[in-house]
């Protein structure tokens, strides 16, 4: 495996499907104050849904929510009420990440507010399809300029939205 991953997050790879945007303005480091109620109730469903069974990995840019060992399954806590490309996108990169230091798992995101769950594995179209990902995140990043804004529903809830609709 060839590791063409390096450099990009797993943040970057949810915020490709967000608002390219948004990725260029993060990787930049351009940041703004997070503090919506949304991320305070983010924080907490972290904290408190599943403080007991958590143990956190973090590495490379990779903050993966906790790991079930016995299951050989990682988790991701997502507080939203539906299942977006940009979770399935991000856990699978986290599969891919994983495997390329030589560790084969299975993901699962979890929707506490939802009692939901769904289930993920990393398939060989799955790895080409991060691979252009990655690909074409590494084009949008050497543009000079951020690109145009989205106008949409979601820039609302976006920590950059005064930054853009100012
Ligand atoms: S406010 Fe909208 S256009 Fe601006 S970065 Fe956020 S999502 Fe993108």
């Amino acid at each position: 495996m060839d590791k063409q991953s390096i450099f990009i997050t797993a943040t970057q790879i949810n915020y490709f499907f967000v608002c390219k945007r948004k990725l260029w303005l993060f990787s930049h480091n351009i940041t703004m104050e997070h503090n919506s109620e949304l991320v305070e109730l983010g924080n907490l469903l972290h904290q408190e849904s599943y403080a007991k069974k958590r143990k956190e990995i973090e590495f490379d840019g990779i903050k993966i929510d906790f790991f079930e060992k016995n299951k050989a399954l990682i988790h991701e806590v997502k507080k939203s009420k539906a299942i977006e490309k940009s979770h399935v996108w991000q856990i699978k990169y986290y599969l891919y990440r994983l495997k390329e230091l030589g560790v084969e798992v299975e993901g699962e995101i979890d929707y506490p507010l939802q009692r939901k769950k769904e289930k993920f594995s990393l398939t060989d179209k799955d790895e080409k399809v991060i691979l252009n990902i990655i690909a074409e995140i590494k084009l949008i990043l050497k543009e000079p300029f951020a690109p145009q804004k989205i106008d949409q529903k979601i820039c609302k809830k976006c920590s950059y939205y005064e930054f853009c609709y100012a």
